[in-house]
């Protein structure tokens, strides 16, 4: 028996039978790259890993704590189940690479109007790889899909024996990184080249790493000119990523960009009844309904509702009712925004605009004060709890009506100006991404 065994051996008889069933059952100890300092383990299933991870990290890092008389940092991830006569094909995209996920198929993803241009596009190419558009930008808000619909593409293009490469800017960096220092540059050249399919995910964080684009730039023109297939995704059109040299602007621009939009309603719903099904959690249609209609466009936080739900209707045997998920739903928003105040807001705007934080809540009149003192009332209204008198004192307004009349403003402008829509949007996600 390996140490860990032993620890969740000794963490059975601390909890119950049936939480050692459902959950610590399932948990594996990854001996092999598990050291003194870092104790890895994995878990099957998405829907629980989150329940897991909350609830017993601390306890199996306690009883590591107690057996080896030392720190150790407990670390719980999904490990995905990968078919088994892939593996060759595997083994290689492995290097230094996260694998597809599998379920990210495309009989797993829902189209509606919001996604249905990105997805027709993605489609086409797994059909027609390299010929059709090299590269597909694809680009959307946080969770919208784009990594799934990638991947669905790199699925395909798998189990048709080709070596598709998946990979994040932060990892193919650190790849970078370690061949420059190895002194083996010849050997990621020839990965990145050699390979049929590139993957490239939020590709937004190339701005202003000169380096790697220049590396970056080479690899794009070897695959392209050899009529491989590259798709890359971010969370804005090329021509709005910032600190981007200008020649892969353009090439990025090249092919086609697409991009995803948050879900209508109905294309919401038939997502979590998809993620149901895969996830076998059994809810009635109201229950779906309600849940579509009360979390914003975000996809991903539907699994963390899903997995929510599960867990506790597994562990104290009921079944799902629509006053737990509402309490469920209540908590998880609450979570969301509790931390989030008018002053991290207001940083925010501030940052992203270039003015002081300070101008924001000052009286000052000067058009571009203004303006952010817009987008924050704005947003503050949206994400806070705040009534129209208190934004109206913290920003220095007259009264409330001073208030009403700036959030008009704001949403006719989001109707006529699209660019405005994205840059709300943006900012929106990075607010909600810090609490
Ligand atoms: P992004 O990369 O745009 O941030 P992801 O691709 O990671 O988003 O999607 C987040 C989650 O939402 C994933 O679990 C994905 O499977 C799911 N998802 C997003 N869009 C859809 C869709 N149209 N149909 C089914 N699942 C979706
Ligand atoms: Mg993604």
């Amino acid at each position: 028996m390996n140490i860990g065994q032993e620890i969740l051996k000794n963490l059975k008889k601390e909890i119950s039978e049936s939480e050692y069933k459902h959950y610590i059952q399932h948990l594996v100890y990854d001996v092999k790259n598990s050291t003194h300092e870092v104790a890895l383990f994995y878990v099957p299933n998405a829907l629980v890993l989150n329940w897991i991870k909350n609830r017993y990290t601390e306890k199996i890092a306690h009883l590591f704590e107690i057996k080896t008389n030392s720190k150790v940092v407990v670390k719980i991830t999904l490990k995905n189940l990968v078919d088994k006569t892939k593996k060759q094909k595997v083994v290689e995209v492995k290097q230094g690479n996260s694998l597809l996920n599998p379920s990210h198929s495309f009989s797993n993803f829902m189209v509606g109007g919001s996604n249905q241009f990105a997805y027709s596009a993605v489609k086409s190419i797994s059909e027609k790889p390299g010929v059709l558009y090299n590269p597909l930008f694809i680009y959307g808000g946080v969770g919208l899909g784009k990594t799934h619909l990638m991947q669905a593409a790199g699925n395909v293009f798998q189990n048709e024996g080709k070596i598709v490469i998946y990979t994040t800017v932060e990892q193919f960096l650190n790849d970078f990184i370690r061949h420059v220092r190895n002194k083996t540059m010849d050997l990621f050249q020839e990965k990145y080249r050699k390979c049929d399919v590139l993957l490239i995910d939020d590709i937004q964080f190339l701005s202003n790493k000169e380096g790697i684009q220049e590396e970056f730039f080479h690899t794009f023109e070897a695959l392209k000119s050899a009529k491989k297939q590259i798709i890359l995704t971010a969370d804005k059109p090329p021509k709005k990523i910032g600190g981007l040299e200008s020649r892969l602007q353009s090439r990025f621009e090249h092919g086609l960009v697409a991009d995803i939009q948050p879900p209508e309603l109905e294309t919401k719903i038939a997502i979590i009844e998809k993620k149901c099904e895969i996830n076998k959690v059994k809810l009635s249609k109201e229950i779906v309904n309600y849940i579509a209609t009360v979390i914003d466009s975000n996809v991903r936080e539907i699994e963390g509702i899903l997995s929510k739900l599960h867990a506790y209707s597994q562990l104290m045997h009921v079944d799902i009712n629509l006053e737990f998920t509402k309490n469920v739903l209540r908590d998880q928003l609450a979570e969301k925004r509790e931390n989030l105040t008018m002053d991290t807001i207001t940083k925010v705007v501030a940052k992203n605009l270039n003015i002081k934080p300070s101008e924001i809540c000052s009286k000052g009149r000067n058009k571009n004060i203004v303006y952010a003192r817009r987008i924050a009332i704005y947003i503050c209204r949206e994400l806070t709890q705040n009534t129209m008198p208190q934004l109206a004192q913290y920003f220095g307004m007259k009264d409330h009506t001073a208030i009403s009349h700036t959030i008009k403003k704001i949403n006719n402008l989001i109707k006529d100006d699209e660019d405005f829509k994205v840059k709300i949007d943006e900012l929106t996600n990075k607010i909600t991404n810090i609490s």
